[in-house]
């Protein structure tokens, strides 16, 4: 049988969910038996998003292998078991740079080397490629709009590859908008059309129409709509806003994608089974009670640069049937000029949890230290990811351990005491993404260990996105001061997790646990700092009673 492929595409504006229509799309399809993988191309020429700002970009999605990809490849992997590697994320930057590296290598015979064949045909074999793995059936997204000139080298390209493997094996969705226009009281199907058109105007005509909009399309619109963009009537879909993205693929099971894509792919598959996801949503929307987190970082305005971070811990609430609810706290604003000035408590207290995130540079990190000491001290649960777990080793190495100096030195290269530096430079370690260790890396728990205890297992893999290590030069004496090392790579080079005993839950980790969390598999770091947070949340809400009545008596 020949691959099959669903082209997702989008129309009108920007920021209408493709990501997630291709992950919801994909997740249906595998709940009824069949096997996915989801890919994305991206019109921009950076050659990957690794060095883009977070402000321009948001995340940066880590895979196993170590690509920095779009933060959609999240979705696909929280909504679907595809395994995604490197060759499911391009961008025009990438494609570009192999076919110059071969027009310099002399491949293409001297030829002249142009847009259409050689910019497509490498989006072809990309694309091909990812197929030849053998999944059922290969959700490709496009990144951009429909009328961007940064998109056309892609549609042509998969106008191209229906040409070549016929419609049976091809379909074609359009995310677009129907926008409701408050003044006429009226939901407007022209923006559709006029994307619709565009599509055509380059070869391609639409299948499906998932239509973004804030409420039920009538029965009528979708006549209307299927008439002028020459779909069939249940081709037109509502995709309406919902309250949890996870009722996305539930919401397009209702209005029938699923089997009306396998009909237009003309494929066989078993009934869909989403009870799981229906479960979920029904937490979602019933939760028992709340726990709340404040996230202390930098960006912390820019949630899309949080994205995994966010959802892993929206997953760990689910998982004790409870409703998150996340405070992001500008790091910098908890610093004050005076050290012994404790004033920025104030915007701690009341958090059930506090978490500090991975992040890049030295601003705001005096703040971070000052959330985490408050953590610390006030037995608040706390944990820590990457830049948070080696804010914690600086924080007690200096407030427990007496090491004032202590420092990493992203923040300050001539720090007399560097608890934080960077092994792989000194080891002479050089590879692509500058020298940042990056991807899975296996890691070893200690018995008894928080770690060790969630993941209910020894042996892990993680991943990383990092260029400083813990230097366990200070492993004596921060070990001396009660810190435990409860997590190293098999060859003990590098710290992976540190742990205070004789906490509620305090654990820092070197790698990103968020990048491999999904709603139906809550992360264990994710699953008990919630759990953590929860109980510290109930035995303030028994205390406060007391000590009111105490209170009174007095
Ligand atoms: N800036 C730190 C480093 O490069 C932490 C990175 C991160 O949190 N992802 O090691």
């Amino acid at each position: 049988m020949s691959a099959k492929y669903i082209f997702v595409t989008g129309g009108v504006v920007s920021s209408l969910g493709k990501g997630l229509a291709a992950a919801s799309i994909g997740c249906l399809l595998e709940s009824r038996g069949l096997k996915v993988n989801l890919m994305k191309f991206d019109p921009y020429l950076n050659v990957d998003p690794g060095t883009m700002s977070p402000f321009q970009h948001g995340e940066v999605f880590v895979t196993d292998d170590g690509a920095e990809t779009d933060l959609d490849l999240g979705h696909y992997e929280r909504f679907t078991h595809a395994h995604l590697s490197r060759e499911n994320n391009l961008t025009t930057g990438r494609i570009y740079e192999q076919i110059i590296l071969k027009e310099r290598r002399g491949d293409y015979l001297g030829k002249t080397v142009q847009v259409i064949p050689h910019v497509t045909n490498e989006i072809k074999n990309a694309m091909r490629k990812v197929a030849s793995h053998g999944a059922d059936v290969n959700i490709i997204e496009i990144g951009g709009t429909v009328g961007d000139i940064e998109s056309l080298p892609f549609l042509e390209a998969i106008r191209q590859m229906r040409q070549e493997l016929g419609r049976e094996n091809t379909c074609f969705v359009h995310v677009t908008l129907v926008p409701w226009i408050g003044a006429a009281q009226e939901l407007k199907t022209k923006p559709t059309q006029h994307s619709v058109k565009e599509l055509l105007s380059i070869g391609i005509q639409a299948d499906i129409l998932l239509c973004r909009t804030d409420r039920a399309l009538p029965r009528e619109m979708k006549a209307k709509i299927a008439a002028f963009c020459n779909v069939e009537e249940r081709a037109v879909v509502t995709a309406r806003d919902v309250g949890s993205i996870y009722e996305c693929p539930l919401a397009f099971a209702e209005e029938g994608v699923d089997a009306l894509a396998l009909k237009y792919l003309h494929m066989d598959a078993g009934e869909p089974r989403m009870d799981a996801w229906r479960e979920i949503v029904r937490r979602a929307y019933n939760p028992a009670d709340t726990v709340s987190i404040g996230i202390v970082g930098k960006y912390v305005e820019y949630e899309d640069s949080y994205k995994s971070l966010k959802e892993a811990l929206v997953h760990g609430a689910l998982a004790h049937n409870l409703k998150l609810s996340v405070t992001w706290i500008e790091a910098e604003g908890l610093e004050m000029a005076d050290p012994l000035d404790r004033s920025y408590e104030a915007q701690l207290a009341g958090f059930d949890g506090i978490l500090v995130p991975g992040g890049f540079g030295k601003r705001g990190i005096e703040g971070m230290l000052n959330a985490i000491r408050y953590a610390r001290v006030h037995q608040v649960p706390y944990f820590g990811i990457c830049l948070g777990m080696q804010t914690a080793c600086i924080e007690f190495a200096r407030n427990v351990c007496g090491l004032r100096q202590a420092n990493s030195s992203e923040f300050d290269p001539a720090a007399e005491h560097r608890i934080i530096y960077k092994l792989r430079e000194l080891l002479g370690v050089e590879e692509m993404g500058g020298t940042m260790r990056l991807g899975a890396w296996d890691c070893v728990l200690e018995p008894g260990s928080l770690a060790q205890k969630a993941y209910g297992a020894t042996e892990i893999s993680e991943r990383h996105r990092h260029r400083y290590e813990f230097n366990r030069e200070y492993e004596a004496l921060l070990t001396g001061g009660g810190l435990r090392l409860t997590g190293t790579t098999p060859d003990a080079t590098y710290v992976e997790i540190v742990e205070i005993p004789d906490h509620p839950f305090f654990l820092g980790c070197q790698f990103h646990p968020e990048f491999k969390s999904k709603p139906l598999e809550p992360h264990p770091l994710f699953r008990d700092f919630v759990a953590a947070s929860y109980r510290n949340r109930q035995q303030r809400t028994v205390a406060q009673p007391a000590s009111a009545e105490a209170a009174n008596k007095a």
